[in-house]
């Protein structure tokens, strides 16, 4: 029997107090104090233990500093038109808070030298309130094959990039090799990225975005995600898709419901896709980075340590149009303390009501038009489908709907939920911003 010491008012009062409380601590205490107020209220009987809970949790995911960043662009140290501090200082005036110069790793560029890392760290110091990652974007082996791969370094292990050029850009070079050497030189797995950029850009069916993604995810925990929301969008074809176009400026692979990333999320794994990137290279084809393409990143610290936290954990959102500026997606069940967000994972007993929300602010400029909400996932019937399509008035600014944790996906334990926006960017043009899903582990009821 269920032991209350107290009301059901009084533990409504409780949880509402932790949830405050939770909002105001800093970001990298919230974890600690979750672990003690929720072992109270197990105590009091206010939260039972078959309720839902979660099982991973990102501490800075609500009370996070919000950095709108840029992750993949040139400058003249590979093929881009722009010096890079020209590029930094645009990219900043534009609205980065954080971005990465991921110069084309090719032998006869420049990117991956000493004169790059040199260049880096003058722009830290020139820019000491902004986040400055270097990267490389690597021909994945063999070279012929167009498939590239972004590799962010944190600036503490960054000197490693100069070897990673000399040994793998390279006719002989494997991605095993490759992802296996870096392990050895770089032990802190979150001190690197490796985002699969354009995945279907070269017509590239989804099987083999999807065999490609396995393969590399099993070599190295350091593969993050795709980007699925591809740069030079203000080219034909848009984002220099060919034969395939991109579908409403985002990756098929990511933008068709039940594509590759539907059907790995729907296999348990959780690549996250939420990244739209401006792949600049030069003004006109490109829009700068952060005028356009967007991604949002909750982070613990605004440091390279902290956006690569955030890459990892799944704490953001991304938009190709510049039409809102915060967007917040959460699923609640009774028992949780504070609502899961995308990147977390909850467990619940199966058929639990789960209570889904959109919560966004418009971006100031954009005429107040209405938005259009869809809810991904496979939480129904254990297939990746369309859960709901639901509408924002040009006067609301968020959004509920209720979706039953009914059926786990493929994995045979888990669902997920994810949710895309459609609106209209400034010029009229449909706009779109994807946020990273929310995995719910559905347990038999007891
Ligand atoms: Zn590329
Ligand atoms: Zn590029």
């Amino acid at each position: 029997m269920k032991r209350t010491l107290l009301t059901a008012g009084d533990c409504a009062a409780v949880i509402g107090l932790v949830r405050e409380q939770v909002q105001r601590l800093q970001p990298e205490n919230v974890a600690r104090y979750l672990v003690v107020a929720l072992a109270s209220l197990l105590t009091t009987g206010c939260v039972e233990k078959n309720t839902a809970r979660h099982e991973v949790s990102v501490p800075w995911a609500l009370g996070g500093k919000q950095l709108v960043a840029d992750l993949h662009m040139h400058t003249r140290f590979s093929d881009g038109a722009l010096e890079a501090d020209v590029l930094v200082r645009k990219a900043f005036l534009a609205g980065c808070h954080a971005l990465a110069i991921t110069d084309h790793s090719d032998s006869q560029g420049k990117a991956g030298t000493v004169e790059y890392l040199n260049a880096l760290s003058a722009l830290r110091k020139q820019y000491p309130k902004h986040v400055l990652i270097g990267g490389l974007e690597w021909n994945v082996p063999p070279k012929v094959s167009g498939t590239h791969m972004g590799v962010l370094f944190d600036p503490l292990v960054e000197q490693n990039m100069i070897a990673f050029k000399q040994r793998f850009e390279t006719p002989n070079a494997t991605v095993a090799d490759a992802f296996g050497w870096l392990s050895q030189m770089v032990k802190e797995p979150a001190h690197i990225a490796f985002i699969y950029n354009h995945p279907s850009r070269l017509g590239v069916p989804d099987a083999q975005v999807l065999a490609q993604w396995a393969d590399w995810r099993h070599a190295s925990e350091r593969a993050i995600g795709f980007e699925g929301g591809p740069g030079h969008q203000n080219l034909t074809p848009n984002g220099a898709y060919s034969p395939v176009p991109t579908e409403e400026r985002w990756d098929p692979a990511i933008a068709r419901i039940g594509a590759a990333w539907d059907q790995l999320l729907d296999r348990g794994e959780s690549p996250w896709a939420a990244i739209a990137s401006s792949d600049f290279h030069k003004p006109g084809t490109e829009y700068t980075p952060c005028e356009f393409s967007r991604t949002v990143l909750s982070v613990p610290e605004a440091t390279p340590a902290g956006v690569l936290k955030a890459l990892h954990a799944g704490s953001f959102w991304a938009a190709q149009g510049h039409f809102i500026d915060y967007l917040l997606f959460t699923a609640n069940a009774p028992g949780l303390v504070m609502p899961a967000s995308p990147g977390e994972t909850i467990r619940v007993p199966l058929g639990t009501s789960l209570k889904l929300r959109i919560a966004l602010e418009r971006y100031l400029e954009a005429k107040p038009t209405p938005l259009a909400v869809e809810i991904i996932g496979n939480c129904r019937n254990g297939k990746p489908e369309r859960l709901a399509a639901l509408n924002i008035t040009p006067t609301q600014s968020e959004i509920e709907t209720t979706i039953a944790a009914a059926a786990p996906g493929a994995d045979g334990t888990s669902c997920y939920v994810r949710a895309r926006v459609r609106g209209q960017n400034m010029k009229g043009e449909p706009a779109l911003a994807y946020v990273n899903p929310i995995r719910v582990r559905v347990a038999a009821a007891r």
